[in-house]
């Protein structure tokens, strides 16, 4: 049962979700090669689940940083739906809510954030 916090960072990463692949569509569209605009086809037929395998190493060079925040988005959602989510990948502890408040995508709790940034 997803208790109102979770719930609340759900929402906020499907609506981040949509952004992004309305990003992602719009630059790929209006992309000057003849491949970008098959590649928007091509992940239009696709679950966004897949986007990520389709855009990596097919992915121009501006829309990578897009890229990069899917994979955290989906990455998050993913562990709502396992009961993981908020947990640090690196030490396993709780993630502060303070943080999965300023980012609900964040995947390291506040140390191992900052020995990473070091
Ligand atoms: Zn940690």
């Amino acid at each position: 049962m997803i208790q109102g916090f979770e719930a609340n960072c759900r929402l906020q990463l499907q609506t981040e979700l949509e952004q992004l692949q309305h990003t992602i569509i719009q630059s790929l569209v209006h992309g000057k090669h003849a491949a970008e605009s098959e590649l928007a086809r091509q992940l239009l037929a696709k679950p966004v689940s897949n986007w990520p395998d389709l855009l990596t190493g097919n992915c121009p060079w501006c829309i990578s940083s897009q890229l990069e925040r899917l994979n955290a988005v989906l990455a998050a959602l993913s562990q709502l739906e396992l009961n993981l989510y908020g947990l640090c990948s690196d030490c396993e502890c709780p993630i502060e809510r303070a943080a999965l408040l300023r980012d609900p995508a964040s995947q390291r709790c506040d140390s191992c954030h900052n020995k990473n940034h070091r």
